[in-house]
């Protein structure tokens, strides 16, 4: 996909900071993050529990207020909307959840759940609302007649699927989706995978796909974007970062991934120690204390984005192995 394609969703200079645990210090989830989306795009968003990933995805709705920085959809400016206009700028921008009982009121009805934002948007007449709701229950792979029953009467793939027909009922152009797949059997895993991309190539959708999962991030994604203590340390087109990362971070979570093929097989880096308090990161590099190529430099200053390689898609990666000779 060519790198000067218009974005349909922009971020610059995200920051999210929370009320510490103990009411007293402040942990800032995500740290100046700028991403974009482009049209049609997958981007996936990988990185441990806890590196601020999913509060991303919210910011990236405008389900959540940063505390700096810019969120831009097809060129319009999410943060300066009143109420009433974010409300319409929501139909094409949806969320999907870990847990599809989230978004699925057990209470009501299959057909209630995925009728439910036509309804709030006013959209068709009870009638034209049951046809959509049919139309959309069969291109998510289940039977119309899931529409009379409950939510609690399905398996988590086939409610995984409800989730998703909710989510596109009102055609959005960008879906959000926060470890989709990470609460189901492996098995289930990839058909739920292989719907969102076919749902994709036939809705023209574009996706943000987060999971700590890197097989699957690599399944779905066309670029993948590396999350640690709140910012994005390296981000490329999905082949070149599988193929060549270039973060130590990266190089570790790879390198932890089981791989049958010996040719492919990579040297393992153990990562030392758990991921940081983000209530006290660490100095200049926040990957420092586990970095197997720590440098005097990396404990003092924080590392500077830069851009590797010459591929038509950017990759950048914030760590000073990539600076350039002085
Ligand atoms: Fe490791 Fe230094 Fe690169 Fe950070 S900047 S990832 S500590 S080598």
């Amino acid at each position: 996909m060519s790198g000067d394609t218009a974005p349909l969703l922009e971020v610059n200079g995200l920051v999210k900071r929370f009320l510490a645990r103990d009411g007293k210090g402040v942990v800032t989830a995500v740290n100046g993050v700028s991403l974009a989306v482009r049209p049609g795009e997958t981007l996936g968003i990988v990185g441990e529990s806890g590196c601020g990933k999913s509060t991303l995805g919210r910011l990236m709705l405008r389900l959540m207020e940063p505390d700096a920085g810019e969120v831009r959809f097809a060129g319009q400016d999410l943060l300066s909307l009143t109420p009433s206009a974010l409300r319409r700028r929501r139909r094409d921008m949806q969320l999907i959840f870990q847990d599809p009982y989230a978004s699925l009121d057990p209470r009501c009805n299959v057909g209630d759940s995925i009728a439910e934002p036509l309804a709030i948007h006013r959209v068709g007449d009870g009638g034209a609302r049951s046809r959509r709701v049919a139309e959309l229950l069969t291109l998510v792979g289940l039977e119309p007649d899931a529409a009379a029953r409950y939510p609690h009467e399905f398996s988590g793939g086939q409610r995984q699927r409800i989730g998703i027909a909710r989510a596109i009922a009102l055609e959005p152009k960008l879906i959000v989706a926060d470890e989709p797949v990470s609460a189901l059997d492996v098995s289930i895993q990839a058909q739920v995978l292989n719907l969102l991309v076919d749902l994709r190539a036939r809705l023209g959708l574009s996706y943000v796909f987060i999971s700590h999962d890197l097989a699957v991030v690599e399944h779905v994604s066309d670029r993948v974007a590396v999350m640690y203590l709140g910012r994005i340390v390296e981000v490329a087109e999905k082949r070149r970062l599988y193929d060549k990362p270039a973060h130590p971070y990266t190089s570790a979570l790879f390198s932890a991934i089981p791989e049958p093929d010996a040719a492919r097989r990579r040297q393992r880096t153990i990562l030392s120690g758990d991921v940081p308090n983000p209530e006290a990161p660490p100095s200049g590099c926040a990957f420092h204390p586990r970095c197997p190529r720590v440098m005097p430099r990396c404990v003092t200053e924080p590392p500077p984005t830069y851009t590797v390689g010459n591929g038509a898609t950017p990759h950048r990666v914030d760590c000073f192995l990539h600076a350039p000779a002085a």
